[in-house]
């Protein structure tokens, strides 16, 4: 069985004329499921009996199953999603002023291993389809529907467990089919993908045409600090990215977003700050420090908040627009670097 939810618009439309309909059918498919929330072909009363009869033997509209759903105080909800296959991944909705933002993982687990990050722990399992990516949009809701304020996903971004440049291919159908105007129809410029710095799939995203963001996952000054903190740092070294970065920017006119997270002593001095200012300074980015979540998986400590700000501080007097990144749902293990396949036994 395939599933609708994983096919892009422009693919259904050759699907539906490799079927012998016509080629309006796949925006039909696309508003019923996605405007009108169908969620079974019976409801499709403009289709016809015989087509909705092909369309069951061979499609299925699948979304995973909620298998834990945890609320914070903030109004943050992070739920623990299952997969067909039982595979099991978080997804968040954060409430911000200007939305409901989701926060999609893209593989159960990760390979990338990252020392400070809880997510890499226990490697990567597999990629998320297509499908399990807006599946996991769908079921967020699905949740905001039962609250009944006529809310909604607004804003998604890739920051949930995995490495999008990992799984180009099925992220950017993801993409494609969640921005879609027939579909949930989520604005590119509401739409983020974070890598930890894949210096090839920050070349390819540059020529996709879209106008989506890009947020690269930093988080040092230099190599030797990088190697220390991100294992992906030893294939693509921050002259490699940074050379990226730079394409990218020229190719697709866009800013990027670095991501900085501040661990007490280990990337905190204002020295570092000295160097992110040499190394990034002339890109006019946005440069998000996060304040580090701490778990009991890794020995680091948060820089203090005085640190932060004045790490922040010097940024700013060297010409960097910097945000100091508001944190949701730390008492449910919600926040950036906490979410974990709590793959089968291995851990709680
Ligand atoms: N692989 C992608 C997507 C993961 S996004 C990437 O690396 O960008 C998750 C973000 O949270 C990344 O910037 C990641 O480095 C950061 N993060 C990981 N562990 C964290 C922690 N314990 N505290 C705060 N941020 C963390």
């Amino acid at each position: 069985m395939i599933n609708l939810y994983g096919i892009e618009l422009s693919k259904l439309e050759e699907v539906m004329i490799n079927e012998g309909q016509k080629k309006y059918r796949a925006t039909q498919l696309y508003s019923w499921i996605y405007q009108k929330k169908a969620t079974s072909f019976d409801e499709m009363s403009d289709i016809s009996l015989s087509f909705r009869e092909t369309l069951k033997e061979k499609y299925c509209l699948t979304i995973p199953k909620i298998h834990t759903r945890q609320l914070s105080t903030d109004g943050t909800i992070k739920l623990l999603v299952e997969m067909e296959d039982g595979m099991k991944v978080e997804t968040v909705l954060m409430r911000y002023s200007y939305g409901c933002v989701a926060c999609v993982s893209s593989q159960v687990g990760c390979a990338m291993g990252c020392s400070f990050c809880a997510s890499g722990l226990l490697g990567k399992k597999r990629n998320l389809l297509p499908e399990e990516m807006v599946g996991q949009i769908l079921c967020l809701n699905n949740e905001l529907e039962k609250e009944k304020q006529g809310q909604r996903v607004t804003h998604v971004v890739l920051m949930g467990t995995g490495e999008p440049f990992d799984n180009y291919d099925n992220v950017m159908d993801f993409i494609r089919i969640i921005n879609n105007q027939h579909g949930l129809s989520i604005g590119a410029r509401h739409i983020t993908v974070s890598t930890c710095g894949i210096s090839e799939g920050i070349r390819r995203y540059a020529r996709e045409g879209l106008q989506t963001n890009l947020a690269i996952s930093l988080h040092a000054p230099n190599d030797e600090i990088r190697n220390k903190l991100m294992n992906i740092n030893h294939l693509y070294p921050l002259s490699s990215i940074m050379e990226a970065v730079r394409e990218y920017i020229s190719i697709a006119h866009r800013r990027v977003t670095y991501e900085y997270l501040l661990i007490q002593d280990v990337n905190d001095s204002f020295e570092c700050a000295q160097q992110l200012v040499d190394l990034v300074g002339d890109t006019e980015g946005y440069v998000n420090l996060i304040p580090y979540n701490e778990t009991h998986l890794a020995d680091y400590k948060r820089s203090s908040n005085n640190r932060i700000h004045a790490f922040g501080g010097y940024l700013e007097q060297h010409g960097l627009n910097v945000t100091i990144r508001k944190e949701f749902g730390s008492d449910i293990d919600a926040a950036c670097g906490q979410l974990k396949a709590k793959a089968e036994g291995k851990m709680q």
